[in-house]
């Protein structure tokens, strides 16, 4: 069976955990979309881990890692990743790489340095791993496919159109140094060398992984208010993070996408710039961030500090909605332990309007947040294993979130770690 773990929000909702979790029974993980630019944080037996392009389930010597064509594959990360673990004591892992996965390249990279710099104020909060540049190149049909690395002759061809085109922005929009070829040439071969032993004709063994009953999961990165059609355009990542998009990025049927895990943390929290309308400030948001997660909401690949705010019922449904839910994980419940009353986003006012469905981005920019507040439970809630055994506000909390979002949340999260879940 395949099933689908994604997030319903900005990212950072736990989906690693969820994964890495679920990995126990699965035989194959997949990434089918994103690149380096997010991370997933996972605790478990071997110690803290920041996966930028592994999928989560890598730490299990049963599950073979894949790396889909819908990634966008920065080479060196991976390695380094690779070696990261080995030398963590984790066993090898086994590790496939779609031939049709694209790279990103070092000039990629550069791009996005380049135009975050021009941009300035008005960024788009790039975390200038080279994302967006690398999927305009594979739109615009000038990427590099991982299987065009074993045909030399096409490539130093290909190299050179690339830099007649990149070397005219980079001289007359950036006044940065021209490419050469011979350089875009040297570091496609290093790619080779490391690459080689991990490619796989990726849709084909998933295929007949299907057909023998294998379990596979597919692992997400970010969450669908990120997603480049339904998310807050243009606040939104380069590739899609919904679900359905699994079926393209690892090359499965769609309809084998049987179970739909959608991750949704019990307060909100976002990186980068775009209409956050749950946000909170100051003080309130300071206590929730140091609290927040394991060790406090900090981006797994940048550091930053996270934009933090209560639970929010519009956005949560929305994103539950568009994924495709079948299941809800609700997740770093046992943060939210402290508060005496836990204010929730229940609606959106816009234009002296409240509506609980959530609009398009000119809209959202209008949206002030309805809140209701319930009451806190004052205690901590990790090492409990059983639902009935959550305090009762606890549960009401969890119950009131799930009759909004109008999905069934199964999983509850208690903790980090791998054993703090409560099935429902
Ligand atoms: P992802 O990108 O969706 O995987 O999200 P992150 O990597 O940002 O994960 C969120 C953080 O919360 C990580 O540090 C996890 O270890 C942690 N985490 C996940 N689930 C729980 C939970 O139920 N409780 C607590 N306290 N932390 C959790």
């Amino acid at each position: 069976m395949v099933k689908a773990v994604v997030g319903a929000n900005w990212g950072d909702e736990g989906k690693g955990k969820i994964t890495d979790m679920l990995g126990k029974e699965a035989d194959i993980i997949v990434r089918f979309q994103g690149g380096a630019n997010a991370g997933h944080t996972i605790v478990n037996n071997y110690g803290k881990f920041a996966l930028h392009t592994l999928p989560s389930g890598v730490f299990y010597d049963h599950t073979t890692s894949v790396i889909g064509n819908g990634v966008a594959l920065h080479v060196p990360t991976l390695i380094k990743e690779i070696q990261g673990l080995v030398d963590q004591g984790v066993p090898k892992p086994k590790i496939k790489v779609s031939d049709r996965a694209q790279m990103v390249m070092s000039y990629h990279i550069l791009f996005d340095q380049y135009e975050e710099e021009r941009l300035a104020g008005k960024s788009f909060g790039s975390t200038k791993s080279g994302i967006a540049p690398f999927y305009s190149d594979k739109y615009a049909k000038i990427g590099f496919q991982v299987s065009e690395l074993f045909d030399e002759v096409s490539l130093k061809e290909k190299a050179e159109r690339i830099c007649e085109t990149k070397n005219v922005i980079l001289e007359h929009l950036y006044h940065k140094p021209a490419l050469k070829p011979e350089d875009i040439f040297r570091e496609l071969m290093e790619y080779k060398e490391m690459i080689a032993p991990y490619v796989c004709d990726v849709s084909a063994y998933l295929w007949d992984a299907i057909k023998e009953g294998k379990e596979i999961l597919l692992e997400g990165q970010l969450g669908s208010l990120k997603d480049p059609d339904h998310g807050i355009y243009p606040m939104v990542t380069s590739s899609s993070t919904l679900a359905a998009y699994g079926a393209i990025g690892a090359g499965i049927p769609p309809y084998e996408i049987k179970k739909i895990i959608t991750v949704c943390k019990a307060y909100s929290s976002a990186v980068g710039a775009g209409a956050f309308v749950s946000e909170i400030f100051g003080e309130e948001a300071d206590e929730l961030r140091k609290r927040g997660g394991d060790g406090g909401e900090y981006g797994a690949t940048t550091g930053r500090p996270r934009r933090m705010g209560w639970f929010d019922c519009v956005a949560s449904k929305y994103g539950c909605r568009i994924q495709g839910t079948t299941d809800v994980a609700f997740t770093v419940l046992d943060v939210l332990g402290y508060l005496d009353e836990i204010p929730v986003c229940v609606g959106y006012e816009i234009d002296g309007e409240v509506t609980t469905e959530f609009p398009t981005t000119a809209l959202l920019e209008k949206a002030k947040p309805v809140i209701e507040k319930l009451p806190g439970w004052k205690c901590d809630i990790r090492g409990i294993k059983k639902y009935e055994d959550l305090p009762e506000n606890c549960r009401k909390y969890v119950e009131f979130v799930e009759e909004k979002i109008g999905f069934p949340i199964t999983m509850v999260s208690n903790g980090p770690g791998r054993d703090d879940i409560i099935y429902r």
